[in-house]
């Protein structure tokens, strides 16, 4: 399908799914270089959006790997910087592990920073962050990526496990909104 619509909206296949597997493979390939011979890494999921991104890298490892699934609290309060929301769905003890934070899309970087901030509180050995998709021309935030799938443009994206209000997560093609 090179059309879709989600909603009210319309959307045109932007990325096929042989281009994302091919970036997934890489993004895999550097993680089972970087952590041979380590302590196993946790991967923590940020849900709903890196569902299918986590689970086709974790297909991909080679590596001894364990996972497990957050997701922000409905909360929202503010600050001076914007969202703060808060991770819920953290069963693991964190204390002197290494993590990699699975991120669907880092957009201005406000999202994975906040994630990294509230990570660091459990004291981990260190935090690696592994993101799907960057969009550099957006990102406001200093952020350090550690893994990244591809560089995309500053549009708005549905499929591969991201969603337009709830909708399109299913596609295995990313999609870019035309009108
Ligand atoms: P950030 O905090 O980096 O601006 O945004 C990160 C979050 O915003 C992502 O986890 C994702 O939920 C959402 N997001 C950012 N860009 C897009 C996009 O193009 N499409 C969709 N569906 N969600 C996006």
């Amino acid at each position: 399908m090179d059309k879709i619509k989600v909603r009210d909206k319309e959307f045109k296949k932007a990325i096929p799914c042989e281009d994302i597997q091919q970036a997934i493979k890489k993004v895999a390939e550097k993680i089972n270089r970087d952590f041979e011979g380590k302590e196993t890494p946790l991967f923590l999921s940020i849900l709903n959006g890196a569902f299918m991104f986590t689970a086709d890298v974790f297909k991909e490892l080679t590596i001894s790997s364990e996972v497990s699934f957050v997701k922000f609290s409905s909360y929202r309060g503010t600050a001076t910087s914007g969202k703060v929301k808060e991770l819920i769905g953290l069963n693991e003890d964190l204390t002197g592990r290494h993590v990699i934070i699975m991120e669907d899309i880092v957009d201005t970087g406000l999202t994975i920073n906040n994630v990294v901030r509230q990570i660091k509180t459990y004291n981990p050995k260190d935090v690696k962050i592994a993101t799907m998709l960057f969009k550099p021309d957006a990102c406001v935030e200093e952020v350090s990526l550690d893994y990244v799938g591809m560089e995309i443009p500053n549009e708005f994206i549905v499929g591969y496990g991201l969603d337009y209000d709830g909708l399109g997560r299913n596609y295995k093609d990313i999609y870019k909104v035309v009108s």
